[in-house]
């Protein structure tokens, strides 16, 4: 019997004291299960050794070589550096190691070794920085071992988180497989012990891919299980919100600044049908970026509202909340309907007040954040419920939500553009309506993709378009400078951009800010005080500022194609003509092949489709298409196969099977009860 169990706090693993339990909760490791659920984002593979002359730069290779100076010992400030020089039968190189005097004994003139480590250019020579040094024997024993590469924090090495895994799956008693043979064996799964071991020390690269196949099995499984549940519960609803259409809704379509398209009046009448029904609307509506969804929640809010019922809205971002807050709040008025905001960095006073009159019913709309699925947040008559921007919660939180209530209808938006057939299994539980047209008269975002040479034109292009009357965003991927990570910072970059552009009002945006500076800055935006807007990607989510019609983006490289498809997304929402420029840091061919892709269209579906066939089966860690949605392994696109298998099988399993699933993994159990809220 093995004394580790996986409900275990990780402070019963040898080696792991109050000092590293602390880091490790930062990477929201708890428990052994945690722990061994802490997947690897990439693997460390020992490949055979290259020749000198084929060693690129920013690489990381081994060579085979001998010594042939001997060691040069340079003190530079308090670095104690050692070179030598290293030679094979094409060339020789330079390896350097900070600090660690006591190598000089062993890299006599004459000795050979193998070198690993990463090549960099110094002073126009390239050179291998802190390489490892093994024999012949030791690196043939390294060869075809994956390594695990672990997502980190400070005070966590990979080296710590190897040996602590090591000794918990060594330790643990991993008897969980909860899925029937005849399932295992009909989609040829790899058992669900071993592919834990496997996806954590993988003895090959065939037995790390069924690994993660099975993983990805079980995410889905799980997921499109607990999906079954929700939505066969969801029958016996009853609904006692009959909400009719009444003239305030009629006036607020006639007194939009244009018409609803075709795609935005048949939602419409789709939400509007589903509310009147006497049953609880569950409905999706999915529209990429631009489309126009925001008025669909607005119309069926205010529906609910003057029907004499609360409806709230749940958005990702304090940005957008606020932003909503602010159209609602104002249109919503005239009708005589109070709308409230609730976020989560409000004092705790202005909350209670809030708090307050949600129960006792003086507002009818309240809009926000996550802050809306407190425990302390009762509402008075919730009849309507929508997310905004879907992908970013999970299920659950949709649930909770709509938990305030007594089965409130439910509406959800998002813009992941997600094919037909997974869309259905994704939100099994809801109707989908699809915006698939774009407001008319849009043109076109123009798009470029550029290296940083390219900047001056882009800032001359920039200061034209500020003549105009336009705005324009610039996007860097970092807040502030980083001794670890090579890219462009919001901080520095303004002021660059102050000294390119003396005459422009520019204001940087990030995370990090206070959420009040945060709310000035974007009004301010909005207003148009502001005329550029250096930020990070806190305004990738749904922000509307119509009148913003460039969107440059810093080191493109380094975001997913989603994601700068939601970036741009900022733009070409007005009128006027829009521009989006993505700018590479790093040369590259797949690089630029893959924002090539974003050149060639605006449209998401597009986009994620040519997205997956460039990065291709066997591409396991490219960034993730769907990295929103809830699963840790497993991209909607990319395993999509796997998710129609593990959603058949999840239909297939009878009674009896499921009721041993439950017995055998408790973790199923809970991810049920999770999903649901309350009990099986
Ligand atoms: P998303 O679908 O990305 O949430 P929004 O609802 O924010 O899009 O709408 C984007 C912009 O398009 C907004 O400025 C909105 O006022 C405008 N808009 C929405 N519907 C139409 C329409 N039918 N015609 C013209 N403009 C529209
Ligand atoms: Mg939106």
């Amino acid at each position: 019997m093995k004394e580790l169990r996986i409900t275990d706090s990780v402070t019963k693993i040898k080696g792991i004291g109050e000092k590293t339990e602390k880091s490790l909760n930062k990477l929201a490791i708890f428990t052994v299960s945690d722990l061994i659920r802490h997947y690897p984002r990439g693997y460390d593979a020992f490949e055979p050794p290259i020749p000198i002359s084929s060693i690129r730069e920013g690489e990381k290779a081994a060579i085979e070589a001998s010594v042939i100076t001997s060691p040069l010992v340079k003190q530079v400030r308090n670095l104690k550096i050692i070179s030598i020089r290293v030679k094979d039968a094409s060339g020789s190189l330079v390896l350097s190691w900070f600090n660690m005097p006591f190598l000089k004994n062993r890299l006599m003139s004459g000795y050979h070794y193998i070198f690993r480590g990463k090549a960099v250019y110094k002073n126009g020579v390239l050179v291998i920085e802190q390489p490892d040094i093994y024999t012949r024997e030791e690196y043939q024993r390294k060869m075809n071992i994956l390594q695990p590469l672990y997502p980190l924090t400070d005070g966590i090495t990979n080296n710590l988180l190897t040996k602590a895994i090591r000794t918990a799956l060594d330790e643990v008693e991993l008897n969980n497989e909860y899925l029937p043979k005849s399932i295992l064996k009909e989609y040829k799964l790899m058992s669900s012990k071993n592919a834990l071991l496997e996806l954590h020390f993988p003895k090959d690269k065939e037995l790390l891919s069924e690994a993660r196949r099975r993983l990805i099995f079980d995410e889905f499984f799980q997921f499109t299980l607990a999906l079954s549940y929700l939505k066969e519960s969801k029958k016996e609803w009853t609904n006692n919100f009959v909400l009719e259409e009444r003239q305030e809704c009629l006036d607020y379509e006639k007194n939009l600044p244009y018409q609803l398209t075709g795609a935005q009046k048949r939602a419409w009448d789709e939400i509007k049908k589903d509310i009147k029904s006497g049953h609880t609307m569950n409905r999706l509506i999915q529209g990429d970026v631009g489309s126009g969804k925001t008025v669909l929640a607005a119309l069926s809010l205010l529906l609910a509202a003057v029907n004499g019922y609360q409806g709230s809205l749940m958005v990702p971002t304090e940005v957008l909340a606020r932003q909503h807050f602010e159209t609602i709040n104002n249109e919503f008025l005239k009708y005589g309907i109070r709308t409230a905001l609730l976020t989560g960095s409000m004092t705790a006073a202005s909350k209670r007040d809030v708090y307050e009159k949600i129960k006792n019913g003086e507002v009818q709309i309240i809009i926000g954040t996550h802050a809306l699925i407190q425990e302390k947040v009762e509402y008075q008559k919730l009849a309507l419920v929508v997310t905004d921007e879907q992908h970013r919660f999970g299920v659950r939180q949709r649930e909770m939500l709509s938990g305030k209530g007594e089965h409130p209808h439910v509406l959800v938006m998002s813009a992941t553009p997600i094919p037909r057939t997974l869309a259905i299994i994704l939100y099994g539980d809801l109707d989908i309506s699809l915006v698939d047209e774009l407001p008319v008269g849009r043109l076109p975002i123009k798009n470029c993709v550029v290296n940083t040479g390219y900047r001056s034109t882009a800032y001359r292009f920039i200061g034209k378009q500020i003549e105009e009357g336009r705005q324009a965003y610039i996007i860097c991927p970092m807040v502030e400078e980083s001794e670890v990570i090579e890219a462009e910072n919001v901080i520095e970059y303004t002021e660059k951009i102050k000294e390119a552009l003396p005459h422009a009002a520019v204001e940087y945006l990030h995370g990090k800010m206070k959420a009040q500076e945060k709310n000035d800055i974007m009004e301010h935006f909005s207003r148009g005080d502001i005329q550029i807007l250096v930020s990070t990607t806190v305004v990738e989510v749904g922000v509307n500022v119509p009148n913003a019609t460039v969107m440059m983006i810093e080191n493109a490289e380094r975001f997913g194609l989603a994601q700068l498809h939601q970036l741009r997304g900022r733009v070409g929402r007005g009128k006027h003509q829009s521009y989006c420029i993505l700018v590479c840091g790093r040369e590259g061919k797949d690089i630029k092949k893959r924002l090539e892709i974003m050149n060639q269209s605006n449209d998401g579906f597009y986009i994620a489709g040519e997205d997956l066939k460039l990065r291709g089966p066997g591409d396991m860690f490219g960034i993730r298409q769907s990295g929103d949605m809830e699963f840790k392994l497993g991209d909607i696109y990319q395993d999509a196969k796997v998710l129609m298998e593990a959603n058949e099988a999840a239909a297939r399993l009878s009674k009896e099977e499921l009721e041993e699933a439950f017995l055998k993994s408790p973790e199923l159990k809970m991810k049920i009860i999770e999903f649901k809220g309350g009990t099986l």
